[in-house]
């Protein structure tokens, strides 16, 4: 296979079509490997914003095949919110569809001088007017494009457009690339959407292999999903609600008292609709709806964002405030823990504008003034570590990087506090997926015991994931594939790798990222001073001393691994 680079310069609407160095692809597979060493082409502490700064849309060597978890695309770029190394993936069928243009990367650069969008069609890129788009949200953006031009769609909503420092960009509604403000990115480019089309036949090395790989994953991985296709993913806040782990009010409680009226059980009731990736049968997305709001959602990370964290127990408001970040573009993570920020610094009366814990109508107008940087919302629009900063409050921002954190307190999840601070985009659940083993128990959450060895090898792991480029959870850790599976499902398409070898790419790949951020100034482990405060309901906290051995550790396994890599 020969993997193909669109170079698109969107400064003088130039395009070129190269050809990715058999080395690279040998080394990096692909995916987010390449997309790695081809960030380092943009110049060296460049404001995100920049017109150098690039985006790149990824895909990997098994994406065009028809399996469970092959559906996903990763983009890789100089983050607004860390100043740092930005990555993002996004499920859907926009990864398919690029694998049958025969283009496995689009690297875009430069400023539109007005609102443009793209097409990829097959080896071809064209870059159009979008001036009739610009203010559209993402929903009506891609309605239009998919009627004008067919194919998948990738857009930004008005918070792209706003530079809103969190907004994602939205495929088919309910599949985000949701952290890092790659929005953010596209909007200060004028690229206001992507539409791919692809024609070609996908080859296949192997398609015997092919089968039985499908059917070992129908067999073995796909039934340990039972949970996941039946509720979706707000199935995981009944285990972290229970362990008191499900931040709640702002990081100060680690248990919701309301939790029944937003659990998983109680959104279960508003499913209307599975929606899924291509050809997964899983289908761990959920289409719900309440009176006129109809919405892929609440994820689980939404859940927690926009309900415990603001304290908010009404299931229809968060359903609605997913819909407005859906619509505007805005990633719910950040979102939800922005908006809770403010209702901790109202509550301590540090702000002018009240807006209460629970308030749920508050939020909604929060989240809109927060898409058009209207009054508060154009402090907020900057996420939690500058607007903290700008306010000038005693409440502290939590974030690692400047990324805001996902649905798990680190308090009761150890691991989950060196995986945040260790993750190179800023604190994030997905770069080990820590939180499995630890909440699942098979190593103890309250220990540092083996958390820098389970984080390392499980980073590495997913550098290669999102090199294939694949779905998390068809990889989880214990239940989903490993080092094994992806060695062999390289194979499918003609690549031979043994699990020694993936092992290098993966610790590779992880320090690129990790080099990236130290050219960039950004190379800290630092984890916000909360987790280190006892939560206010079960007393659980990580003492400094047990974080930094596992810090300490696991800078001693990167030390070899680098040391070994020279
Ligand atoms: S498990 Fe869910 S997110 Fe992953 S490919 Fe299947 S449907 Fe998509």
């Amino acid at each position: 296979m020969t993997m193909k680079l669109a170079r698109i310069n969107l400064s003088d609407k130039k395009a070129k079509l190269l050809k990715i160095p058999t080395d690279w692809e040998k080394s990096l597979i692909g995916g987010k490997g390449v997309a790695t060493k081809l960030l380092f082409n943009i110049p060296t502490k460049i404001d995100p914003f920049h017109s150098e700064n690039a985006i790149i849309f990824a895909i990997g060597p098994v994406n065009g095949l028809r399996l469970p978890g092959s559906s996903r695309m990763t983009s890789v770029f100089k983050s607004p919110l860390t100043f740092g190394y930005g990555e993002s993936q996004c499920g859907g069928f926009a990864a398919h569809e690029m694998a049958k243009t025969g283009v496995h990367f689009m690297c875009i650069t430069g400023r539109a001088e007005r609102p443009v969008y793209l097409v990829l069609e097959d080896g071809d890129v064209e870059v159009k007017s979008a001036t009739h788009l610009w203010g559209k949200d993402c929903y009506e953006t891609e309605e239009i494009l998919k009627k004008d031009e067919g194919g998948e769609v990738l857009s930004i909503g008005p918070a792209g457009e706003n530079l809103v420092r969190f907004a994602c960009i939205t495929h088919r509604k309910g599949r985000q690339f949701g952290r890092c403000g790659a929005g953010a990115v596209m909007g200060s480019k004028r690229l206001k959407a992507v539409v791919i089309k692809g024609s070609k036949d996908i080859e296949v090395a192997d398609p015997e292999a092919l089968f039985e790989f499908r059917k070992w994953m129908l067999e073995n991985i796909v039934p340990k999903l039972e949970g996941m296709k039946n509720y979706g993913t707000p199935l995981i806040s009944a285990l972290t609600n229970e362990m008191g782990v499900l931040p709640t009010k702002y990081w100060q409680f680690g248990r919701f008292e309301n939790y029944e009226d937003i659990g998983y059980e109680k959104l279960r009731e508003y499913i209307v609709k599975d929606v899924t990736c291509y050809g997964c049968s899983v289908a761990c997305g959920k289409l719900r709806r309440a009176g006129d709001i109809e919405v892929e959602g609440p994820e689980y990370e939404t859940q927690f964002a926009l309900g415990s964290l603001c304290f908010v127990d009404d299931p229809v408001a968060i359903m609605r405030a997913n819909d407005l970040c859906d619509r505007y573009g805005m990633d719910t993570i950040s979102a939800g823990n922005v908006v809770a920020f403010y209702m901790a610094c109202s509550e301590r009366g540090e702000v002018e504008e009240k807006v209460k814990f629970g308030d749920a109508d508050g939020m909604l107008e929060l989240l809109r003034k927060i898409t058009f940087r209207d009054g508060i919302g154009n402090v907020l629009a900057e996420g939690v570590k500058m607007a903290s900063e700008k306010l000038g409050v005693s409440v502290e921002a939590v974030h690692c990087k400047g990324l805001e954190p996902p649905g798990y307190d680190a308090r009761g999840l150890f691991g989950m506090a060196l995986a945040y601070t260790t993750s190179q985009r800023g604190a994030c659940h997905m770069r080990s997926c820590a939180y499995r083993p630890n909440l699942a128990g098979d190593i103890d959450r309250f220990s540092p015991e083996m958390q820098a060895e389970l984080v390392k090898d499980r980073e590495d792991f997913y550098c290669v994931v999102d090199s294939l480029v694949f779905c998390r959870f068809l990889c989880l850790p214990a239940i989903g594939m490993d080092w094994e599976d992806a060695s062999r499902l390289l194979k499918i398409v003609g690549r031979e790798y043994s699990v020694e070898q993936l092992k290098v790419i993966g610790e590779n790949i992880w320090k690129m990222s990790y080099e990236f951020n130290k050219r960039e100034g950004v190379s800290d482990f630092e984890l916000p001073n909360i987790f280190f405060n006892p939560l206010k309901d079960s007393g659980y906290v990580l003492k400094r001393g047990d974080f930094e051995r596992m810090v300490e550790e696991y800078k001693k396994l990167r030390g070899i691994c680098l040391e070994l890599l020279k």
